[in-house]
């Protein structure tokens, strides 16, 4: 697009989304009783409210909030011992190949202050580069689907789209890999010494980049899943 379309367009955008349109009147989520942001001055959101479409951003739905740690950390111990009892298994095997692969595919390792600008798609590879410069075993990655999978299937109230797992599983991958940080020494202007200054940046786990990270695993695990769930299900419990 050329630089004059996109200033239009960016205009455009801006103007309608500042323009309350009333076809878009309620937020879908349940007895929520208020405007979907299109029929507000607030964007452009046609299904949901400011407040329900921040929850949506960050938990992969607009209502049924995250999985605590508490909640998955069971299983993800469950999943953990279960791969590695069956790490022979061929299944097993092709979902840590495939992991492996998101992580050697995922290009140069990318700080995170530098992740700004980066479209959702890039700064998901750089996510998967960082996890290789960690280097975080691939079977914990694994694990983490399988946790957010078996969560699901144990409860009563599960949220059932595609979206909700991927950024459940997404949001527990995120958090294998840290910030960045750094820490620099700098001559006080007055001669009287030297100070430290640190940074720290850790990347934010919301948005578009989840459902991306969220998608490769899936991907990755698919098959993994679709063979080996029931019998990972049926494992003994915990702290066996
Ligand atoms: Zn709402």
């Amino acid at each position: 697009m050329s630089l004059a379309r996109r200033k239009k367009r960016k205009a455009d955008v801006k103007q309608r989304a500042s323009k309350p349109n009333s076809m878009y009147s309620y937020c879908r989520a349940a007895g929520c009783p208020n405007p979907a942001r299109a029929g507000t001055s607030d964007g452009l959101g046609r299904l949901y409210c400011r407040k329900h479409h921040d929850h949506y951003q960050r938990h992969g739905s607009p209502f049924k909030p995250s999985y605590k740690a508490s909640e998955l950390n069971p299983f993800r111990k469950v999943a953990l011992k279960w791969l590695e009892e069956n790490g022979e298994d061929a299944w097993v095997r092709s979902a840590v190949a495939a992991v492996e692969q998101l992580y050697q595919s995922a290009g140069p390792h990318v700080e995170a202050f530098r992740l700004r600008g980066l479209k959702p798609r890039q700064r998901a590879q750089a996510h998967w580069a960082r996890l290789r410069t960690a280097k975080v075993d691939p079977v914990k990655v694994v694990s983490a689907w399988l946790a957010v999978e078996m969560a699901l299937a144990s409860d009563a109230q599960s949220d059932w789209r595609p979206e909700y797992k991927r950024v459940q599983a997404a949001k527990v991958v995120h958090r294998m890999a840290s910030g960045s940080h750094r820490k620099w020494t700098q001559s006080r202007l007055d001669g009287t010494g030297t100070w430290t200054q640190e940074l720290h940046v850790y990347p934010h786990s919301r948005g578009r980049v989840l459902r991306h990270i969220g998608e490769d695993l899936e991907k990755a695990c698919a098959l993994l899943t679709e063979r080996c769930l029931d019998s990972c299900l049926s494992a003994p419990p915990r702290g066996r």
